[in-house]
């Protein structure tokens, strides 16, 4: 029979949830709290240039996400990239082999999620405060509260903390799930210079991202030397590691920017060009913290009352984990009943 599924969060593994679902033909209703659907995968425009700031890229281990990600990039919204990654330690910079293969999406991350969000019922600016109701009955309040409902499932696709603040009054198995692991944050500062960066011996002039093994950085990436952003000047993403953008998460965004770029100056070995703009962005669920050994992972979780879990938050930190976990909860939900999914 049909169900009337809703969905909160239009990120990757809510519209991934929400294409299966409408695929195996029941009415979807997906509420996301922004302006639009992306959540991680998200970009910053200015009319200058396009600045990822979440996801800066994305690999495909599994043969079933290899296969969507061809079907991505047959319809040009992903394409190769970093062909030219380096490391940057106490040695120095070396090049790393860009070994699995990396995709990003093209003109700007962001087009993924735009991607898998055409056809779907999104309702976007709609934060869910409070969900109500019996069994396999729900109803969901948002944040102007305006009711939606009934459903006969709800998809809950954040990440675990937030996902933990509708889930605590019903209590039962998902909600414990929530608690179960923590997330991190990730400051990502991003500067638009006013002329090319200039080139010593290393790394080389092509050089397109690198991972940052010291100081507060992780990684970063030449926003510019993506495909499909050819147009922009020279632009960095940065990305800081999660225990410096723990200790220093309540901080003034200008000032943050300003550390981050002060941190890749003291690493980079020629002077940077003067900015055009400096500015970050605060993630405090950025990625989950790594599983220790023998810990359960699970893709998803649903309870007998029609409320299901899914998201990067129950495996692992990644595009590809959050892809998989939202398609197969929908595509179970499309072949088996409720009481057999337990
Ligand atoms: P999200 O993308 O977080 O989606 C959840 C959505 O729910 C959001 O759109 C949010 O706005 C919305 N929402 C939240 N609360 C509510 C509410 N109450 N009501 C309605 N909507 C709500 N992965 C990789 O594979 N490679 C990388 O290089 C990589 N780098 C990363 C770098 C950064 C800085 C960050 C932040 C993440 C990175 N990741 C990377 C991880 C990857 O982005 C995530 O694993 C993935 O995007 C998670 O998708 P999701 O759908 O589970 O969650």
């Amino acid at each position: 029979k049909t169900l009337d599924c809703a969905i909160i969060g239009g990120g990757i593994a809510g519209l991934a949830c929400g294409r299966a679902l409408t695929a195996g033909g029941h009415a979807v209703e997906l509420f996301e709290k922004s302006r639009g659907p992306g959540g991680r995968l998200a970009s910053r425009r200015t009319p200058e240039a396009v600045f990822d700031i979440g996801a800066q890229y994305l690999t495909a281990r599994n043969p079933e996400f290899q296969a969507e990600v061809r079907h991505w990039h047959q319809a040009g919204i992903v394409d190769r990239w970093p062909e030219s990654l380096w490391v940057c330690d106490a040695e120095g910079w070396q090049r790393k082999p860009d070994d699995p293969p990396r995709w990003v999406g093209t003109p700007r991350m962001s087009a993924v999620t735009r991607h898998l969000s055409r056809g779907l019922k999104l309702h976007s600016q709609r934060r869910i405060e409070r969900l109500s109701g019996t069994a396999q009955n729900w109803w969901l309040q948002d944040s102007q509260d305006v009711r939606h409902g009934p459903f006969t499932r709800v998809v809950i696709a954040l990440p675990l903390p937030q996902a933990e603040r509708l889930l605590a009054p019903q209590g039962g198995l998902l909600a414990r799930a929530c608690q179960r692991v923590g997330m991190r944050p990730c400051w990502t500062a991003y500067a638009l210079f006013d002329r090319p960066l200039t080139h010593l011996a290393s790394p080389s002039p092509d050089w397109q991202a690198a991972f940052i093994n010291q100081g507060p950085l992780r990684f970063v990436t030449r926003n510019h030397s993506k495909p499909g952003r050819g147009g922009q000047g020279e632009s960095l993403s940065l990305l800081a590691s999660p225990e410096w953008s723990q200790a220093n998460l309540e901080q003034d965004p200008q000032w943050v920017a300003t550390r981050l770029l002060e941190a890749f100056a003291e690493h980079y070995p020629a002077r940077l060009p003067g900015t055009r703009l400096v500015s970050a962005h605060r993630w405090r669920y950025a990625q989950p913290e790594a599983r220790k050994e023998g810990d359960e992972t699970r893709e998803f979780l649903i309870d007998s009352r029609g409320l299901a879990l899914c998201g990067d938050g129950l495996s692992e930190g990644r595009v590809e984990a959050a892809w998989l976990s939202g398609h197969r909860l929908g595509t179970h939900l499309n072949l088996n009943d409720l009481e057999e999914t337990l």
